[in-house]
């Protein structure tokens, strides 16, 4: 069966290697069923070493790649005899060398390159922050193309730890457009001939590239871990570990049981938290995020206010937190800002403000009793380093290479 097969959740039908986001028949998630069951590390020095259940055919050579330790000085504060922290980002000390710091760049490097395998020509994202971020970088290691829509917000997010390359697009909004606007002129222009849309959640390949944070966990700690702490904004993060530790439990080595989700967002936008907390499978715009443009503006971290999260589709968060009966948390900025500050000091590393929403989720289910003091629990803070790397790398700023007035303007006004 070569590799691996995608196989859809709902009507079951087989695909094989595609950059494929949908179903035929349903809008179901598609998932990856590896050849190999059991998990075989490669001798690669990043995110490669996962080869077994990665979507790609060529082992990928990069040294980023997800790293895990046990806590000590932060453990200790806390009360708690293991506690695993996942951290993606730079941090060479303890040979962290994800240097957009964030997992966004685990998911870039196998997506790159099964865009690469599937005969694709250039792949066009809209984002304003981690993701452009990580796709212009892995742009810039491969040559291949990215075209990315940022809104004008945003820019300032895209920087580089190299000189950008001609293989990257950038394409700004004036001031005026948002997110959605951004997503809707990245939608036309991946219609373009030879133009793939990356697909967010849908994509196999990010997925499983962000699936390798438990992978790696499981292999440090030679088990799963029972609990699984990280901040969500698309829960894409939540579903991937909940997919890896499927594999794990299949391979049989890592144990049985898979680690309970337990994932915050950040006040006042808490859809997936609202839905959650009465075990709905929709979110309902007007009871779970309304006036959600101004809860947007209010949140610390703004990474985590994705409007439209794969929630409710089969595959998708709701039947992830249903399968390990997992817990939501809503974090205030002062308790995401005190965790972050408590945190940094114990363990000398800066974390990114989704992970600072991570640590306070995690001190408010100790306080609530929903870990045991000596179970084993891991933290994903997926984003930190980037004052380390300041301190390590010169930072380049991408220049755009057009500004779209809005989302409808003429693509030939783009000269693309
Ligand atoms: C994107 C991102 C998140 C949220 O991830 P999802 O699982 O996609 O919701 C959390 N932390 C960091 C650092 C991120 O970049
Ligand atoms: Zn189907």
């Amino acid at each position: 069966m070569g590799r691996f097969k995608l196989k859809c959740l709902k009507c079951g039908k087989e695909y094989g290697q595609e950059y494929r986001l949908m179903c035929e028949n349903d809008d179901s998630f598609l998932r990856a069923n590896y050849s190999e069951k059991r998990l075989e590390l490669r001798n690669q020095p990043g995110i490669g070493r996962f080869h077994s259940w990665l979507p790609v055919q060529e082992e990928l050579t990069t040294d980023a790649g997800p790293i895990t330790y046990k806590s000590e000085a932060f453990a200790r504060e806390l009360g708690l005899s293991n506690l695993y922290i996942g951290f993606s980002g730079y941090w060479p000390e303890r040979e962290a060398f994800t240097k957009t710091c964030s997992f966004k760049e685990l998911e870039a490097h196998p997506t790159m390159q099964l865009l690469k395998e599937t005969g694709g020509k250039a792949l066009v994202l809209a984002s304003a922050g981690n993701t452009g971020r990580a796709f212009a970088h892995v742009s810039a290691l491969t040559g291949i193309d990215v075209y990315i829509v940022v809104p004008d917000s945003g820019a300032s997010n895209l920087w580089l730890p190299e000189e950008p390359t001609e293989s990257i697009h950038l394409i700004s909004m004036s001031p005026g457009n948002d997110y959605t606007d951004a997503i809707n002129l990245a939608g036309r222009i991946a219609k373009l001939p030879g133009m793939v849309s990356e697909g967010g959640a849908r994509n196999i390949a990010r997925r499983d590239g962000m699936g390798t944070v438990m992978l790696d966990a499981a292999l440090t700690i030679g088990k799963m871990p029972d609990h699984y702490f990280q901040a969500v904004g698309s829960g894409t993060g939540g579903i991937s570990v909940w997919e890896a530790a499927i594999r794990l439990r299949a391979d049989g080595r890592f144990g049985q049981k898979l680690p309970k989700l337990q994932l915050a967002q950040n006040l006042p936008f808490v859809p997936m938290y609202n839905a959650w907390q009465e075990k709905r499978r929709e979110i309902i715009p007007e009871l779970d995020m309304k006036d959600a443009k101004k809860q947007v503006e209010e949140t610390y971290a703004t990474v985590l206010t994705n409007r439209t999260p794969p929630y409710g589709v089969t595959g998708g968060l709701y039947d992830a937190l249903v399968d390990t009966d997992g817990i939501m948390y809503s974090i205030t900025r002062e308790e995401a800002l005190e965790a972050k500050a408590l945190f940094e000091s114990l363990e000398g590393i800066d974390i990114l403000p989704p992970s600072a929403v991570a640590t306070a989720s995690l001190l408010k289910a100790v306080e609530a009793g929903n870990v045991g003091k000596d179970e084993t629990i891991l933290l994903n803070l997926a984003g930190g380093g980037y004052e380390r790397l300041k301190e390590d790398f010169t930072l380049y700023q991408i220049e755009p290479v057009a500004t779209a007035k809005n989302s409808d303007i003429p693509l030939e006004e783009l000269n693309l």
